[in-house]
This record gives C-alpha cells, structure tokens and sequence, in this order.
C-alpha cells in the first residue's frame, strides 16, 4: 500500500462502443459475451468494460447483495424518471463495495459516452455550418493539460463515496481503480485527511468518482476546491459507523451542498433510529434491500470467551501469545488509549507490535500496515473503528 492512490485514466480499446441509451437492465444485454465471462454481471447488463474487470479480478459470480443491489440500482423509477434510490444493509466482506460501484461506474459511462456524443454532433454541425458558408473547418477546443497547475480548477465530480476512515476510503478508492482499468477517462481520486492539501487539489483534477471521508471533504468544499453541484450518485457506505464516529454535523453539510436531483445509495451494517432519521433526510422512496449477513467467522477460525479482570487484560494475552504459540496476531481493542497501552506492554516485554487507530498520522498507519502484511511486526493492535476496511 503506498501513501497516494494513483487517479486512474486508462485506455480502453478504440472500439469500445457503449450504449447510447440509459438501458435498464433488462433492455442492455445485447452485449457480445465471450462464454468465459462471468455470466451473473453479463445478465445484468453491466457495461462490457467493468464485466471484463470483474473477470480479471478473478469474480466468477455476483455475491448476495451485488445480485440484489446492481440491477436495481442502475435501473431507473419509470415515474419518476430517475435512478432509484436504495437502503441496503450489507456487512463488510459480504461484496457491497462493488455491490454499489459498478452500479455507479456504468452509469457515470453511459453518461460520459452521451455527453461525448452530444459534443460530436455539434462538432459535426458547426463544420457543416462551416462548409456551408466556405469557411475553413472550425478548430476542435483544445484540452488544457491537466497536470499544470496553471489550469487547475474546482472539481466537479459526478459521483461521491463517502466513507468513514481513511483505511476504507483507501480501500474502496483502490476497487474503484480496479474497476475502471478498462474504461477509457474515468478518473478516481480519494480525498482522505492526511494527504497534502496541494498534491489533493492536483489529485482531483478532471475527477469524475471522488471517495471521500467527510472531514477531508468538507475543507476541499469549503475552500472551493471542489464543486458538489455536479454530483449525482451519493454513496454513504457504513452509514452507521459514520454516526457512531460523530460526523453527523459534517455529513449535514455536505448534503445541503449537492443536488437535488441524484441517486442515493445507502450502506449501513445495522438500521439504528439515527440512521433511518438520516435516510428520511436524504433517500427518496427509497428501495429497501437486506441481505442475511454471510457466516461472520470462517469455519477454520476458532472463538472463545475468556472471563478476566479488566486490568489483567494485557497479562493474559502475552501468557496466550506465548502458550498458543501465535505467529502474526491481530489485536482490536475499544479506546485509543487502550491501543497504545498495550502496544507499550507488548513492546516492553520485547514483543514488536505497531498500532493503528484515529490519532495516528495516515503515513505511520499506512506504515504499520506494512509492517504487519511485511511480517516486521508480529502484533499489530488496532481500535476497531480504525480497522475497518482492512482487507
Ligand atoms: P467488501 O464486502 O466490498 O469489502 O468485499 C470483500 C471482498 O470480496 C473483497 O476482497 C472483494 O474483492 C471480494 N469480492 C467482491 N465481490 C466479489 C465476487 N463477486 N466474487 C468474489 N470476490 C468478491
């Protein structure tokens, strides 16, 4: 894992022609189908680009909630004449990352491809126009470079994730980039606290898919760095932790400053009072889709209760470490300060340990992570909020 995520614009072949029409699911299956695709994300319609990534990251078949999920979501209400909205409880490790990306992705393409349609025909009608009068042919406009901060310029992306830590932010930006490899300028940026502001703004330049933690988020708008009037599919994914970790006051601001008019998709393990409030605020007759939660545990994990005083805690893990013989352990606890206190314990008594939670700069987390995937680091101790998205 390196500090920044790349923005993603990667080609795809010349003739990778996309639907004009927004199709729902069932109108978009003419789609040629090499047989060792997967089938389940043929069927559904998803563009031919993201079924070829899906392939190439090794799915075979849609999970529970991608086969609830996706369909609906870029399916639109014939009413209403807009993308439906969704309240989806989903457990991490169940797939609803991709469960709410490739919904997103395809439509933001189809998107893409109308405007540059929309923008070709009138090319074409102003050479006619041209040619009619015998002037010379009109010039094409000239995309600026991107790169030059001589042309930056607020973003305006289409789509927003919001996300609760920087981990899972990282984490779902990282899918993202996956997804997009063969769509030709769909640009990913991540916008996490921890990151230097400048290398941001250059990040989110020409950004269509922005996944982004509130804070973060909030001083880029705030400062004019970035436009939310553009977006159209909202993502709030692990709504509930988001409440639990006290962003409510950001997470209202934020959706006071995007359209009306958008798809909003919500992801939540548990559906407490506050966040059905929130879905009241934001949803509009929303869909409701529950998905049982898969096996939490492997069956080759092994759970026990061990009854011990609180201030014992620290003593009888290291006599486990060292009776269990554990190779590489992964410790949560509640508080930061419970983290820290163990980690000291831990390295005091000559264990190498590493921590990761909320007051931690992003590199030394980044950095721990590491360690801990790199075998450095035999005990890494994490609050549990800090490790969500760990994957
Ligand atoms: P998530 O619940 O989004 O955190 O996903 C958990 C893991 O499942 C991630 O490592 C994904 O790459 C993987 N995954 C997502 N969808 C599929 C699928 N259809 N088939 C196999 N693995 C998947």
């Amino acid at each position: 894992m390196t500090d920044m995520l790349p923005e993603q614009a990667l080609s795809a072949p010349a003739t990778s022609a996309l639907p004009q029409e927004i199709s729902t699911p069932e109108t978009a299956t003419a789609v040629a189908t090499p047989t060792a695709l997967p089938e389940g994300f043929v069927r559904m319609g998803l563009a031919p680009e993201l079924v070829q990534a899906v392939h190439d990251l090794g799915y075979t078949q849609p999970t529970p909630v991608q086969e609830k999920v996706i369909p609906v979501a870029m399916g639109t209400d014939h009413e209403q004449d807009r993308y439906i909205d969704l309240m989806v409880s989903s457990q991490t490790g169940s797939g609803k990352t991709a469960a709410f990306l490739l919904p997103v992705l395809h439509t933001l393409m189809q998107q893409q491809a109308q405007q540059q349609a929309r923008e070709r025909a009138e090319y074409e009608r102003q050479c006619a126009e041209a040619a009619a009068k015998g002037e010379t042919t009109p010039k094409r406009n000239r995309r600026k470079d991107p790169t030059n901060p001589r042309n930056f310029k607020a973003a305006t992306p289409g789509a927003l994730i919001l996300c609760p830590t920087r981990e899972l932010a990282q984490q779902v930006a990282h899918d993202a980039i996956d997804l997009v490899r063969h769509c030709k300028g769909l640009r990913v940026a991540n916008v996490v606290g921890g990151m230097p502001y400048q290398l941001q703004i250059a990040k989110l330049q020409n950004a269509n898919l922005v996944v982004a933690t509130p804070g973060r988020l909030l001083d880029l708008q705030r400062s004019m760095q970035l436009k939310l009037d553009q977006v159209q599919f909202l993502v709030v994914d692990e709504a509930d932790r988001m409440l639990d970790l006290g962003f409510a006051r950001e997470l209202d601001e934020l959706f006071c400053a995007l359209p009306k008019k958008r798809q909003t998709l919500l992801f939540s393990a548990t559906f407490s009072d506050a966040i059905r409030a929130m879905a009241k605020e934001l949803l509009r007759n929303p869909l409701s889709i529950e998905v049982s939660p898969r096996n939490a545990a492997a069956k080759s994990v092994k759970q026990w209760l061990i009854p011990v005083d609180k201030k014992r805690k620290a003593e009888l893990f290291l006599h486990l470490l060292a009776q269990q013989r554990w190779g590489q352990v992964l410790v949560f606890a509640k508080t930061r300060k419970g983290v820290d206190a163990l980690v000291e314990e831990l390295l005091a008594e000559g264990v190498s340990a590493d921590a990761i939670h909320g007051d931690k700069p992003q590199p030394a987390r980044l950095r721990a992570l590491e360690r801990f995937k790199a075998g450095e680091v035999r005990v890494l101790v994490a609050t549990d909020v800090a490790a969500r998205g760990l994957d």
